[in-house]
């Protein structure tokens, strides 16, 4: 979705890892300014090796395949659509689509306030599932605005936009603020069903 170290942090170990014991390169989708980030600040020969060029340039652990908003991707039975996002670098939030039932979950990643999302995000028939952040409480609603997170005030009025129904999860609070967060996000939901995502969660659809 975006550059940030808590995004991107297993990306270099992965290649180390696996990289050798697959035959095929491990595929980065990311938008242009997204991985221009990452390969001039990660992957530079100085905070890790160039896997684009390793083991060599024609058989590489690793290769970047370029996303645009709006555009669709499909990969096996799946289709995965980029999605505006509004936050202090590049960012996107992704649609994944299930192409024989038609059903939908969208991942906000991070964001703050961001009407182009709606816009999209109401034209998908049959959304099950919306992922979506809230990183601080209530007591840092100006942090969240300025770091261009959601804190539950500012997501729930963000969520008066969103025309459909879906099971809403919010990821991304701070391990200390989880409690403060859920209790605030609750008291707000209103007619809304909303739940923190927990780990190892499986969605169905
Ligand atoms: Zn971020
Ligand atoms: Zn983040």
């Amino acid at each position: 979705t975006h550059s940030h170290l808590d995004h991107i942090a297993c990306l270099p170990f992965i290649l180390d890892s696996v990289g050798d014991q697959r035959n095929t390169p491990l595929t980065m989708h990311a938008t242009q300014a997204t991985q221009d980030i990452i390969r001039k600040h990660i992957f530079n020969w100085q905070i890790w090796p160039d896997f684009s060029e390793i083991p060599s340039p024609e058989n590489p652990f690793l290769r970047f395949n370029t996303i645009e908003v709006g555009k669709s991707l499909v990969i096996g039975e799946r289709s995965i659509t980029a999605l505006p996002a509004n936050h202090t670098v590049p960012a996107v939030g992704y649609q994944l689509q299930d192409l024989s039932s038609g059903a939908s979950m969208v991942f906000s990643g991070d964001t703050t306030t961001c009407d182009p999302l709606w816009e999209m995000v109401n034209a998908i028939d049959n959304l099950r599932y919306l992922i979506i952040e809230a990183a601080f409480p209530d007591s840092e609603r100006e942090l969240a605005k300025l770091s261009k997170h959601f804190c539950p005030s500012l997501l729930l009025e963000e969520l008066a936009k969103l025309e459909s129904d879906p099971d809403i999860y919010v990821t991304h609070a701070k391990p200390g603020m989880f409690k403060q967060i859920e209790a605030e996000l609750l008291r707000g939901a209103g007619r809304r069903r909303i739940n923190m995502l927990a780990a190892e969660s499986v969605f169905e659809f």
